[in-house]
């Protein structure tokens, strides 16, 4: 097995994984072996997050727990990624990678991080069917959440499920069918997720929990609870919370956080948390967050907690583009108020764009608005780590992630027929949602309005 050497700056240079890579198969990630979500309430797995999810075999498990991680699915995908073919599930990469061989597709990112890199041989060395355990594993208890945003749905949130359940599906079917979900006291692969648990850790360089909002589990509680006896110097933890919990919660969780890293139980802690974009424009995409009260507590967490890193999560919309550079500038603000002498990157920025439901797609915006997203672009390039300093600025990655985005709409190329099938989906569906929720889109986002109303 060849000797890995780790002298490479992962954050901003990808030529050393991207040659490495290539040297397998042009469509190899390591994200396949790796990285891994596990949604136990729907008892469904997927890689990264960006492929479908596909079911678990419960016997499986019951023999061997990390077929949690280890799908039937998973074996095909990889197998066919070794041959060199480009899996379907994959489409978010092959997308970006298909329209310019020079953009960093997630598959190269995701390839070239500290839990992926070091383990490119033993990965290219292993053979299908062998155990393999994920190096970033996230995971979720359960659909309990407070808020209903407009791309999410019953699976991932219980206040989106109690909305099905009083007025039915929409007309238009997202959000609305859900799966068979298990409560968190009597399911069987939570049980045998703790099981795996003490093997699972020694593997871990990243263990992060999603929800619904996981700051309302107990599961994610009991995972604290363990830190208290038990140390797992290389683990970097992290949560993603939408930071709409209650204060009483929000202090009881950050107390929990400071012991573990007062008393070095974990490596690091970074909170992910969710925004779209800015001010009213976030706060009707995400129903139920109170965008005073975010910047409040993400002030609050920071604060409080000096060792600790937040990343926010952009998943680019239709609705995201009108104030998203008020986003940046605010991101700006905080890495100013906030820095760390001992952690360069301590504020983190990541951009997906939404794929589903379509009908939210921001290939939907009229193209006359991607001038928007150009002065975002040259922002980031004003405001960059290169000119004010690592940790100040935004750095090369985050810069290519607005760049990919921009790219991929300038070249989306919709039919009319698909523009105008989706667009009275739009129309469909934010009625009934503005009419259930008591919201107003043409009052928040004026520029759709006419647009939607001539369509
Ligand atoms: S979607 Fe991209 S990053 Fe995720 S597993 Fe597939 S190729 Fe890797």
């Amino acid at each position: 097995m060849k000797k890995y050497t780790p002298d490479v700056n992962w954050f901003d240079d990808f030529n050393f994984a991207k040659s490495e890579l290539s040297k397998i198969s042009p469509t190899f990630c390591l994200a396949k072996w790796l990285q891994s979500t596990i949604h136990f309430h729907l008892g469904k797995t997927h890689s990264c997050h960006h492929p479908p999810l596909t079911s678990i075999d419960l016997n499986k498990v019951r023999t061997n727990p990390s077929a949690l991680h280890n799908t039937d699915d998973k074996l095909d995908q990889r197998l066919q990624m070794l041959n060199g073919q480009q899996p379907a599930g994959c489409d978010y990469c092959w997308r970006i990678e298909n329209l310019k061989q020079n953009l960093n597709s997630d598959r190269v990112i995701k390839s070239s991080s500290p839990w992926s890199t070091p383990h490119l041989y033993a990965v290219a060395d292993s053979h299908i069917g062998e155990t393999i355990n994920p190096t970033y594993l996230e995971v979720s208890f359960s659909n309990e959440c407070q808020f209903k945003c407009s791309y999410c749905s019953a699976d991932f949130s219980s206040k989106w499920q109690e909305e099905i359940n009083k007025f039915g599906p929409y007309s238009t079917g997202n959000g609305s069918s859900y799966n068979k979900l298990e409560t968190e006291d009597s399911n069987e692969y939570i049980k045998y997720f703790w099981q795996w648990w003490p093997e699972l850790v020694k593997h871990l360089h990243v263990f992060r929990i999603t929800g619904g909002e996981p700051l309302l589990s107990k599961n994610t509680f009991l995972i604290l609870e363990d830190f208290f006896v038990n140390s797992y110097p290389q683990l970097g933890f992290a949560v993603n919370s939408n930071l709409g919990i209650h204060e009483a919660v929000l202090n009881k969780f950050i107390s929990k956080i400071k012991f573990a890293l007062q008393y070095k139980k974990i490596k690091s802690f970074t909170l992910f948390t969710s925004i779209d974009t800015f001010s009213t424009d976030a706060e009707y995409i995400r129903h139920g967050l109170n965008f005073t009260k975010f910047q409040s507590n993400v002030n609050y967490f920071l604060s409080e907690v000096p060792d600790a890193r937040l990343t926010f999560m952009v998943t680019f919309n239709i609705f995201s583009a009108f104030k998203f550079i008020d986003l940046l500038k605010w991101i700006t603000e905080l890495r100013k108020n906030h820095q760390s002498t001992h952690q360069a990157l301590r504020i983190g920025f990541d951009i997906n764009y939404l794929r589903h439901p379509e009908l939210m797609s921001a290939e939907l915006l009229p193209k006359k608005y991607l001038y928007l997203l150009d002065d975002c672009y040259s922002y980031m390039v004003e405001y960059s780590a290169e000119k004010l300093g690592l940790g100040l600025g935004f750095l090369n990655v985050e810069i290519d992630k607005i760049k990919n985005l921009i790219e991929w709409l300038r070249g989306a190329q919709l039919d009319e027929q698909q523009v105008s099938f989706q667009n009275k989906r739009f129309v469909d569906f934010f009625t009934e949602h503005d009419k259930r929720r008591n919201t107003d889109f043409k009052i928040v986002f004026p520029e759709l309005a006419d647009h939607f109303i001539k369509n």
